[in-house]
């Protein structure tokens, strides 16, 4: 993903109307691109604020930089739980079939 590309999806990426993967691309590069994360930062900080207006809630101190540093990182474990699960799916699903196959064998001999 180019900057460019990057920069046009943060109002999206705010917004959480990206796909997984396109969120996925995104994080990606803001983590290795200072401009953009820049970019996201000034974002963020509008959007919260933006929000916070249209909520009412006089909250503050808000660091915006901990909850963008939180927002990115909530993505990145969301990630994470789904790879365990896959990896506790497949071990069941080989155990299982392991399992079905002793009890064939056990049934033919
Ligand atoms: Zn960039």
């Amino acid at each position: 993903m180019d900057c460019t590309k990057c920069q046009s999806l943060i109002e999206d990426f705010l917004k959480q109307s990206l796909t997984p993967t396109e969120s996925e691309e995104f994080i990606r590069h803001v983590k290795n691109c200072p401009d953009c994360y820049g970019e996201l930062e000034v974002y963020h900080m509008v959007y919260s604020v933006v929000s916070e207006l249209d909520s009412g809630d006089e909250s503050e101190d808000v660091d915006y930089r901990e909850s963008l540093a939180r927002m990115l990182s909530r993505v990145g474990t969301h990630k994470r739980r789904i790879r365990v699960a896959k990896y506790i799916f497949i071990t069941v699903g080989i155990t299982l079939l392991i399992i079905i196959i002793f009890f064939i064998k056990g049934i033919v001999f």
